[in-house]
């Protein structure tokens, strides 16, 4: 069937278009240009309203082992947000850690059309993605957890070339259907298991005796030589200790010039000025990267309000445990992979440090300049939900609500930051780059994040509203691969979405040695840890496999 959305104002930064009015035509699920039977098609008036592309969220946690873990722990989070079947949705319930079903309807809901799970333990990929593949609507993809591996640290602490480590990291990506590489704490959650309780950039673990440095070093290398289009995703060292912008800054430099991707960099801004050693050290980091184009960076929002944080960084979260909110905590190890800890949390304005963490994380979202490099989260639900990106937004396009909200918190807290100075207010088009067209250019998804022919049709209509929260909240009309699955707030259809993988080449010799290497070390196999494409689809998703664009060595 042909589809006109006629007369809508188009913001569509992967191609320069602000504003423009024009009439968007979709056949069989993707954008077309106007063709020879424009007359026939089934015409819907959007005009007045701004016609952006499906929102991509490249980082939220929303399936995987410590999300599991994350539900289990908060009955009282089921509890207290329900959702009751209707005659089209299913029942479901969570607002920090919310149910498969409630994640993928309440992402639709607010236009966004595509969702990346960012830390991914290869032995739990196949629980991931069934989780994944139980999220409607939506498209998915995941980032393959590597850097505190053993087989990985033994490979660098015997100096095995690099050509063998792309091997295994492109190996990884293959059989765990994998879009990126993600490193968490490089090395640290691994030296936690040796019981070390910090490790900085130039420290050395105390069994493989490498460094977070050479963690980063050889997965930024391999992950750019295999040509993965999105550079290492580093959640990094010291997350959420007092003075680490230092490491922060270190971590961008041991990419060496290399693609790097901060992840959740607001809790990696910290200084240790002021009389509670807690300061904001957003102006360094958004200066650096300012000053380094090959920096990309999420900024990890905390929003006020109860929540609950999840990470594969055990250490820091085994170190946070004390401050849970209610007071629980689970820390586990997996396997010879990684590890993961769980801790609710509720961020209160009248707290000094949260206070300031929310003006932190204002502080860089105002201060990068390229908003191409700069993606919006909240690390969901470490920050707060990701139902919150509304309010976010309006944070972000609305200055005299920002400093209304400002005047809220801590008198020390904004004693302390410079927000009320920064007088930027982003546009519809750098919060579509931002939120659609930067995440799918660094992504790789050739069709996903603008609107012109070829893309994928998934378009968001929004009436335009100077309340930016109400705008973003609730679009008029959402459509995924051409079909209209929500109308003002309201779910029309029910899909499954694709899953974004990558698949870079590789010498398949590898194999026997990660086989034998599984055979005495792990508890399953390493063929039983393949997850082949029919597996894959059988709940219904789609695999789109992106291309990798292969750097000189
Ligand atoms: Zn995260």
């Amino acid at each position: 069937m042909l589809m006109r959305l006629a007369g809508g104002r188009l913001i569509d930064p992967a191609h320069g278009v602000d504003g423009q009015v024009r009439d968007l035509y979709v056949r069989d699920g993707r954008i077309v240009d106007a063709p020879a039977d424009a007359a026939e098609a089934h015409t819907i008036d959007v005009s007045g309203r701004v016609v952006m592309a499906g929102a991509i969220d490249l980082h939220t946690h929303i399936g995987g082992g410590k999300v599991n873990l994350a539900r289990l722990m908060l009955p009282e989070d089921h509890r207290r947000v329900r959702y009751e079947r209707t005659e089209l949705t299913r029942s479901s319930c969570g607002h920090a850690a919310p149910g498969t079903l409630a994640t993928g309807y309440r992402y639709a809901e607010m236009g966004y059309t595509a969702c990346f799970e960012p830390a991914m333990v290869p032995i739990n990929a196949r629980q991931t993605h069934l989780e994944l593949g139980d999220t409607p609507i939506v498209d998915k993809g995941c980032y393959a957890l590597l850097g505190n591996d053993d087989f990985f640290l033994r490979m660098l602490a015997t100096g095995e070339p690099q050509a063998r480590i792309n091997d295994y990291v492109a190996w990884t990506l293959d059989c765990t259907q994998s879009i990126a590489i993600k490193v968490v704490n490089p090395g640290g959650i691994s030296a936690f298991k040796f019981n070390q309780r910090r490790l900085d950039v130039d420290e050395e673990h105390v069994h493989y005796r490498v460094t977070p440095r050479r963690v980063i070093q050889a997965l930024t290398r391999a992950v750019h030589e295999l040509g993965v289009p999105h550079g290492l995703h580093v959640h990094g060292c010291n997350l959420g200790v007092p003075g680490n912008v230092d490491t922060t800054l270190a971590t961008m430099d041991a990419a060496e010039g290399l693609p790097i991707h901060l992840t959740h960099i607001q809790f990696h801004s910290y200084g240790t000025e002021g009389d509670r050693k807690f300061s904001s050290a957003a102006a360094r980091i958004a200066e650096a990267i300012n000053a380094r184009p090959n920096v990309s960076a999420d900024v990890g929002q905390i929003m006020f309000g109860q929540t609950v944080t999840a990470s594969g960084d055990n250490m820091m979260q085994y170190r946070n445990s004390d401050l849970g909110s209610p007071r629980k905590a689970v820390i586990m190890d997996i396997e010879c992979d990684a590890g993961c800890g769980v801790v609710p949390f509720r961020y209160r304005e009248q707290s000094f440090v949260n206070a300031l963490q929310w003006a932190i994380g204002l502080e860089i979202f105002l201060s990068v300049r390229d908003p191409w490099r700069i993606y919006l989260t909240t690390d969901h639900p470490n920050g707060g939900p990701f139902t919150t990106y509304p309010h976010l937004i309006r944070l972000l396009t609305d200055r005299s609500f920002r400093d209304d909200m400002f005047q809220k918190i801590h008198p020390d807290a904004r004693a302390a930051s410079t927000l009320a100075s920064l007088t930027r207010e982003y546009s519809l088009y750098e919060i579509a780059i931002m939120t659609r067209a930067g995440p799918a250019r660094t992504l790789g998804l050739a069709d996903r994040g603008h609107l012109a022919a070829g893309a994928a049709a998934d378009i968001v209509v929004y009436r335009e509203d100077a309340d930016r929260e109400r705008m973003f909240t609730t679009p008029e009309y959402v459509f995924k691969d051409g079909e209209m699955i929500a109308h003002d707030g309201r779910l029309l259809k029910i899909t499954s979405g694709s899953v974004h993988t990558v698949k870079p080449d590789y010498d398949r010799s590898i194999e026997a040695k990660v086989a034998d290497y599984f055979e005495r070390y792990q508890t399953v196999s390493a063929s039983g840890l393949r997850i082949d494409r029919d597996e894959l689809c059988e709940c219904g998703s789609r695999l789109i496999v992106h291309e990798c664009r292969k750097a000189a060595r």
